[in-house]
């Protein structure tokens, strides 16, 4: 009855490795999207080494991701309340020794590509309802009325998840929105000495440069959920002025063109959901929601993927048991400081 081993619902960063990585392994696969490519999607876009950057390796992107122009960052700067940003080592860097910063709508859209050459993908084309058979999910019904019949299915779409929904995906762990995102584009940014992520704790706020793609650096500042209700009027305002106003990021500003608008991020709970039941899955987003001020989920996204295709080719009858202690161990504590440190940032100097 199952036309395939695997569905994957979502190709962005969880879908696309997943569907990779579970084809490199011999499981037939296919993805359903929703969007078309490229495809803009809210969020900036750091990850690390050891996370996203292994994962482009190992399924044969990462050549092409580096001839973006984004640059191999071996190392970081962090700066407290406008004081010098002093230089260390990049964060989670593995054996390959660098991050980088690359736009979603170009990423996303090279992953997507390579998905399309290696396995069946149908874009623009939306889940919108579960087949179950006896309380476990065979398939899923398109928005074209199509059913798909799967010996899995997996939720790799999102924080609003139409797979969690439709399983009814338990919160395990859960906390409320503690801060909101706002960042824009910029040329012409200089970095303090190497190219490298510049970080800086100001008061609550949390601001950031990420040299990306294309010469183009993202500027970008997480600030409180009470900061939100007043800034929110005015994001543009709110983020020029805390790079204006940090005497080490004011010279800088004078030798920048804004070439973007400015993008909000919208307070959002964090939430930690079970990742599987009977015959589905969620990986990313899907299954593990959180604030975005430590730039974990397209690592978190990474190695969740990496966890699922691992159980799923090696322990076919035990996979759900599996995946939920790999996922536990590759990226519970990542959501877990993330979700701590979020109400209050200054912990982090505490
Ligand atoms: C403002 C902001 C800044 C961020 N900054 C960073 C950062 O610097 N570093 C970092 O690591 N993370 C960051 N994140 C988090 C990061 O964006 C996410 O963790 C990441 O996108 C998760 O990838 P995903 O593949 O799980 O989900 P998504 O990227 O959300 O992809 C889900 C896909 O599923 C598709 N889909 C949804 N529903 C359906 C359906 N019913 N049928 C078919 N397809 C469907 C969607 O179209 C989409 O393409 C940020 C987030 C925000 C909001």
């Amino acid at each position: 009855m199952s036309e395939v081993d695997v569905l994957v619902v979502g190709c962005r960063i969880a879908g696309s490795l997943t569907a990779l990585r579970l084809a490199a392994r011999g499981v037939v696969v296919r993805v359903l999207e929703s969007r078309d490519f490229p495809s803009e999607t809210l969020s900036t876009h750091f990850f690390r080494g050891d996370g996203l950057v292994r994962s482009l390796g190992e399924v044969d992107v990462l050549e092409e991701v580096l001839s973006t122009g984004a640059p191999p960052m071996a190392c970081e700067y962090f700066s407290v309340d406008g004081g010098v940003f002093e230089q260390g080592p990049p964060q989670d860097p593995g054996d390959i020794g660098y991050t980088l910063s690359v736009r979603r709508s170009v990423l996303d859209s090279i992953l997507a590509r390579r998905v399309e050459a290696t396995v069946d993908v149908r874009l623009r084309t939306k889940v919108v309802d579960l087949v179950f058979r006896n309380g476990s999910v065979v398939g899923v019904v398109d928005d074209h009325g199509e059913h798909h019949f799967a010996g899995v299915v997996v939720g790799a779409d999102g924080r609003r998840s139409t797979l969690a929904r439709l399983v009814r995906a338990a919160s395990i762990e859960r906390a409320p929105a503690a801060r909101a995102p706002y960042y824009r584009y910029v040329t012409g940014w200089r970095s303090p000495d190497a190219v490298g992520p510049e970080f800086a704790l100001d008061g609550e706020a949390f601001l950031y440069a990420f040299p990306s793609d294309a010469g183009l650096t993202c500027l970008a500042v997480s600030v409180p959920v009470n900061d939100h209700a007043q800034a929110g009027r005015d994001p543009r305002a709110r983020l020029e002025h805390v790079f204006r106003q940090h005497p080490r990021t004011t010279d800088r500003l004078q030798h920048v063109e804004w070439v973007s608008r400015v993008f909000v991020g919208q307070p959002a709970d964090s939430a930690w959901r079970a990742a599987h039941g009977p015959g589905w899955a969620l990986v990313g987003d899907a299954a593990t929601c959180q604030d975005p001020w430590a730039g974990l989920g397209m690592d978190t996204a990474a190695r969740q993927a990496e966890a699922f295709a691992e159980a799923f080719a090696t322990s076919p009858e035990t996979w759900g048991a599996v995946y939920e202690r790999l996922r536990h161990e590759r990226t519970h504590e990542g959501y877990a400081q993330t979700t701590r440190l979020a109400p209050d940032l200054r912990q982090l100097i505490g």
